[in-house]
């Protein structure tokens, strides 16, 4: 095939300025074949003429055989050029077909001329003038087979010197200017003929390279047609189709021949807005179009540009249209996944702010407040870290379909980051129907959850702000709302909380209070207060627990409770935490060996892997015996995230040092922690101390933890005692120590030398 057989390409051929040598002959032939009728009928009387002429000098048979051979090759020679150019395959070679063609001619003529020749040959007085003319006419029937340069130039030859031939040695031959004038005659006509031949050449070439364009164009039409998305359309002054793609009839489900002649309007299912841009005659570009087929709806753009004649009128449009459905849902999938949250599926962090932007004009525009929950999971971490992963996402995926549930069509659910969440509430007018939401959230996530056959138990705490009231820009509110669920986990679980200006104020007031610890550390403003531990056998002083004491320039004292949460936020822990090691240990250094100190380590301190070295440090620079020194940890550090806590307390166990699980009791109590084996000492919270005077049920519970850390071989310790009640209380329940007010409140160094006495002293002494 034609198309296939051409490597070079279309775009090449267009280049050429000639047209292909096929496509020449073939345009040759067709010339030739428009003079068959002509040239034969001319070549047909010319011979009769003779004939006539000349019956009575030659024999009338070999006259009539000439004759007839006349007839005959012409006729065979006007039906061979016929079916050629009939017949006109565009990949056969038509070369062969010239040459039969220059044989053709020659053989004709030489027939012709052959009986002139015998004439003048066998001595028949033959009339010059008459063979003459009708040679030269024969020679302007040549014209017929001029347009191929060798077929002329052998037709005239042949023509011109049998005649020469013949009036030289014929009977009465013509006088030499007679020849003279036959073979400039001849001269003439075959220059005139060949010039003639090459303007046609050149009108075959123009023409040639024209055709071969348009079937290039052609070509890349349909190339466009096939294999693109793409489809071409025409339309005439009315806007009616008069060319249309088949593409475009599969798009739209109808025959090609169904839509010539319906509007374009109507064939694309009656768009608004076509007629509007058709009418105004002008190119338009890729406007996009949406319909719905039989099957699926589909996008296209449509471009276009008008046909105008040479009078300047227009005759309507023609462009290109382009099937876009499948980038335009591509886009759309890619929109879609860059506003979800992929695990579960609900809006992520940036679509909740879209969400919430929209909410808040709407609210702004309408007069009525709309609202933002945080979420934030309470006790999520150990599931990740007990469970795993897996079950972790289950529980997350379990949770944004119960709180999708119950928002439903008040508002959007979304997550904005690991257990956090967040509800987008539409019409929050009502404070009450907002809090009662809330309420019902937080009695939903902590339902139980049935993962693999485990139960699962978390919480919910959540912050609220109101807009436009609490803020009337989305950063602003997200920040409250975000304070408000600070405030709400302060507070402990499953609280809800709505945003109060106070708590800005407390905001302000941590970063203050940060920005000034961060100039306090290593000053005289911080220092270690030490509380005694009493065994509960002999109530003799076994050891001291250092607390921490923040004496703030304009402030007074401030408690730990509220200045280490903001350490440990601000990452400042770690270099206080070093300095209470450091500082306890040199205190603890001047006890005699026998008692032993504690120190509290935030759940911070632990996430970096450091604190070995610095525990080390701290005790070699004390000289101190690493089993003397006891730290204490509560069971946050298993909810921090931090996975490597875990090892970084079986390393500090390694080095010797005791690790005292503090505040057993309060926060998740969970028994698992205790066989995590790395600690040698539970301390029973405060709180559970004094209950335990009015409550049977924490006396019982009191009883199984002391059972249960028998069997783990730990240390327990009652914290919080203040009376002798308490006291024999913790002591019968199976208590090894004793801290509390009833046996000595914090302390400073210098008492607790007068407690236990001094090292040096006994030295002194001893
Ligand atoms: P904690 O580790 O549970 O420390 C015991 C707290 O209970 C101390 O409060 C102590 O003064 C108080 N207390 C002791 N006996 C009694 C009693 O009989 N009745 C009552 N009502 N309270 C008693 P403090 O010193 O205010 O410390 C509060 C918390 O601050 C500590 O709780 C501890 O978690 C943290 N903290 C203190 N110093 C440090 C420190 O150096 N580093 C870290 N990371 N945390 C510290
Ligand atoms: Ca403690
Ligand atoms: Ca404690």
């Amino acid at each position: 095939m034609r198309r296939g057989a051409d490597a070079r390409g279309p775009a090449h051929r267009i280049e050429e300025r000639h047209a292909p040598a096929g496509e020449v002959r073939n345009a040759q032939l067709n010339i030739l074949s428009r003079f068959t009728l002509y040239a034969g009928a001319t070549q047909a009387i010319c011979a009769v003429v003779f004939a006539l002429l000349e019956y009575k000098n030659l024999p009338l048979l070999g006259l009539l055989g000439w004759l007839g051979l006349i007839i005959a090759a012409t006729y065979l020679s006007a039906r061979w050029l016929n079916r050629t150019t009939l017949v006109r395959r565009r990949d056969q070679q038509p070369v062969m077909k010239i040459r039969v063609a220059v044989l053709d001619g020659a053989i004709r003529a030489a027939i012709w001329i052959s009986m002139p020749v015998y004439a003048a040959l066998s001595g028949a007085p033959i009339n010059y003038t008459f063979t003459g003319g009708l040679v030269a006419m024969m020679m302007v029937s040549g014209i017929s087979v001029a347009v191929i340069p060798a077929a002329i130039t052998l037709w005239i030859s042949i023509l011109g010197l049998g005649l020469a031939f013949a009036a030289y040695y014929g009977v009465g031959a013509t006088s030499f200017p007679g020849i003279a004038i036959l073979t400039s005659f001849s001269g003439a006509a075959l220059v005139g003929f060949l010039l003639l031949a090459r303007s046609w050449q050149g009108q075959i070439d123009r023409a040639g390279v024209l055709a071969a364009k348009r079937a290039d164009i052609r070509y890349l039409l349909q190339e466009y047609e096939d294999r693109g998305a793409g489809w071409l359309w025409q339309v005439d002054s009315q806007f009616c189709l008069t060319y249309v793609s088949p593409r475009m009839g599969e798009l739209v489900g109808a025959a090609t021949y169904q839509l010539l002649g319906t509007s374009l309007s109507t064939a694309l299912g009656d768009q608004t807005g076509v007629p509007e841009i058709l009418a105004k005659k002008e190119r338009f570009d890729k406007i996009e179009l949406e319909f719905g087929t039989g099957k699926a709806h589909r996008w296209v753009t449509l471009s276009g540009s008008p046909i105008i004649d040479e009078n300047g009128d227009f005759q309507g449009y023609r462009g290109v249209g382009l099937d876009i459905t499948d980038s335009k849902s591509s886009n759309a999938k890619l929109q879609h996944l860059a506003n979800l949250d992929v695990l579960t599926g609900l809006p992520n962090r940036s679509r909740v702010r879209t969400l919430l932007d929209t909410a808040l004009s709407d609210a702004t525009d309408n007069n009525v407040s709309c609202a933002v929950m945080f979420l934030d999971l309470d006790g999520f971490k150990p599931v990740n870290d007990t469970f795993g992963h897996p079950k972790g996402d289950a529980v997350l995926k379990t949770v944004a379909r119960r709180l999708s549930g119950i928002v439903g069509t008040r508002g959007t659910v979304g997550r904005i980051g690991g257990d956090e969440f967040a509800v987008v509430v539409n019409d929050a007018q009502s404070r009450v129907g907002v809090e009662a939401l809330a309420e019902k959230l937080i009695a939903a996530v902590s339902d139980p959850y049935m993962i693999d056959n485990v139960q699962i138990r978390i919480g919910l705490s959540i912050g609220c702000a109101y807009g436009p009231i609490d803020g009337d820009t989305v950063d602003d509110l997200v920040r409250k709302a975000d304070l408000a669920l600070y405030h709400a986990k302060s507070l402990g679980r499953a609280t809800f909380c709505n945003f109060d200006p106070q708590m800005q104020v407390e905001a302000e007031e941590r970063v203050r209070l940060e920005h000034d610890m961060r100039q306090a550390i290593g000053t005289e403003q911080f220092h270690l207060l030490y509380q005694p531990l009493v065994s509960a056998s002999t109530q003799r002083v076994t050891g001291f627990e250092a607390l921490l004491r923040w004496n703030h320039p304009t402030r007074g004292p401030i408690s730990p409770a509220v200045f280490i949460p903001i350490a440990e936020e601000s990452g400042l822990v770690e270099q206080l935490g070093a300095w209470v090691l450091r500082q306890a240990c040199s205190d603890a250094a001047t006890w005699p060996d026998d008692i032993t100190i504690a120190v509290n380590v935030s759940p911070v301190q632990l996430v970096v892997p450091a604190l070995p070295n610095t525990v080390s440090d701290a005790l070699q620079k004390a000289r101190m015996s690493a089993n003397r020194l006891e730290l204490e940890v509560t069971e946050s550090v298993f909810m921090s995230g931090a996975g490597n806590a875990v090892d970084v307390l079986k390393r500090l166990r390694g080095l010797g040092v005791g690790i005292a699980l503090d505040d057993f009791g309060t926060g998740y109590s969970s028994l698992g922690y205790l066989n995590k084996a790395v600690f040698h000492k539970l301390k029973i919270d405060g709180s559970f101390v004094r209950n335990a005077a009015t409550q049977e049920e924490t006396v019982s519970i009191i009883k199984a933890i002391v059972m249960l850390a028998n069997s783990f071989r730990l240390t327990i310790t009652a914290e919080g005692v203040e009376t002798a009640e308490d006291f024999n209380r913790m002591r019968d329940l199976g208590c090894d120590q004793i801290q509390g007010y009833l046996f000595g409140r914090p302390m400073p160094v210098e008492r607790t030398r007068e407690i236990v006495g001094s090292k040096w002293e006994h030295r002194l002494v001893g």
